[in-house]
């Protein structure tokens, strides 16, 4: 067999079936679990209790599937076209969702043009073991793409590369085939620091290292109770995930739009305004939801991440009329909506003094800046 022929056509396959690029490399990780032992150490996973489960079974793939010799990593960009300049970030009534949960859920999507492009090399080698994985296994995806050649792991710990920023999806296909590897992608974050510095809840920790308990895409998605008030009002208006880090970041001045119709923002998200998305009902919020990766957050959480935006929106009477005909229906929202209620009230009462010192200058004659 003529594994170089073999490995070139992969990457021709991969591009047919609408990935933008992919790499091979080997299965040995073991340089990475050290790190991955302190950052599980510091209880940086939160309460993402699997992580700590696997432990260094991430960085194991021929734990995974047996006889695993080459890792096929690929990736496709998601970067939706009208999504592209995040302008309702700044708009704090609107409500901001991370720029890769706009379209349609991409495992499955990913997971089924991985899996052909394993059938291909099948039918061209006869007999392979293989297995594809998009995010349903513990495996240290980032270290792989970067071995693979598809781009180095950014001081926000995301895989970003010189030609395609980083507002891409990463999937990969275990292998027992002895195909020629790629060279691995070379770090060119340089003396940057703009996504550490901009994080705005500071959950980058060191370079390389998020703490997720502080990561605004860790509370909004995986955290299901009660969120720390000392990150509500760094929150904004994310109400499903962050992309500060990658906004921020120089290189994604050379990111692609997707190629993918699916990924492109569903009709039900046209409308950010918060006080329509929260007037879903579950049944309704569940519909509009379909396929998209939003649903698995279920309707309270995603009703609990939009009254801390509410908190956290400029003052209106509707926002306050609608918290508290909401209130008292769950002991999760009642919490969030107290704290909200509060910030909405307490620009009532900045509002009204600013006011009343107005009428005081104007009656009394001062000048303006008295
Ligand atoms: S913002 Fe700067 S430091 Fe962060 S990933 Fe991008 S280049 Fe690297």
């Amino acid at each position: 067999m003529d594994y170089q022929a073999l490995a070139d056509q992969i990457k021709h396959w991969a591009k047919e079936l609408g990935f933008d690029k992919v790499g091979i490399c080997d299965i040995d990780l073991s340089e990475h679990e050290p790190a991955l032992q302190r950052w599980l150490d510091a209880g940086y996973h939160g309460e993402m209790d699997w992580m700590a489960r696997h432990g260094m079974l991430r960085a194991r793939p021929a734990e995974l599937l047996p006889g695993t010799l080459r890792v096929i990593s690929a990736r496709i960009n998601y970067l939706p076209p009208q999504a592209q300049f995040a302008a309702n970030l700044s708009e704090p009534s609107q409500a901001y969702i991370s720029r890769y949960a706009l379209g349609r859920d991409y495992h499955k999507l990913v997971r089924n043009k991985l899996k052909k492009l394993a059938e291909k090399i099948e039918h061209e080698v006869g007999q392979l073991g293989y297995r594809p994985f998009v995010d349903s296994a513990p495996l240290l995806e980032r270290p792989l793409a970067q071995k693979a050649g598809l781009g180095w792991a950014g001081k926000h710990s995301l895989i970003l590369d010189q030609d395609a920023g980083s507002w891409f999806f990463l999937g990969e296909l275990l292998v027992d085939i002895p195909l020629p590897i790629d060279s691995p992608s070379e770090n060119q974050c340089g003396t940057c620091r703009a996504c550490i510095t901009s994080c705005p809840t500071g959950a980058i920790v060191e370079e390389g290292v998020v703490d997720a308990r502080r990561c605004i895409s860790y509370l909004t998605i995986e955290y299901p109770g009660i969120i720390p008030e000392e990150f509500r009002h760094a929150m904004g208006n994310r109400i499903y995930g962050c992309d500060d880090c990658q906004l921020v970041c120089p290189w994604n001045r050379f990111s692609d739009l997707t190629q993918e119709p699916d990924f492109h923002r569903r009709d039900k998200l046209n409308n950010a305004d918060l006080i329509h998305l929260f007037a879903w009902d579950e049944q309704t919020f569940l519909r509009y939801m379909e396929g998209s990766p939003i649903r698995r957050i279920g309707h309270q959480q995603w009703q609990r991440n939009i009254i801390i935006a509410m908190g956290n929106a400029p003052y209106s009477q509707q926002i306050i009329d609608t918290l508290e005909k909401k209130h008292g229906e769950s002991q999760l929202l009642d919490i969030h909506i107290d704290w909200a209620l509060k910030q909405q009230r307490q620009q009532i009462t900045y509002i009204t003094n600013k006011h009343q010192r107005l009428i005081r200058i104007v009656q009394k004659g001062l000048p303006r800046d008295a």
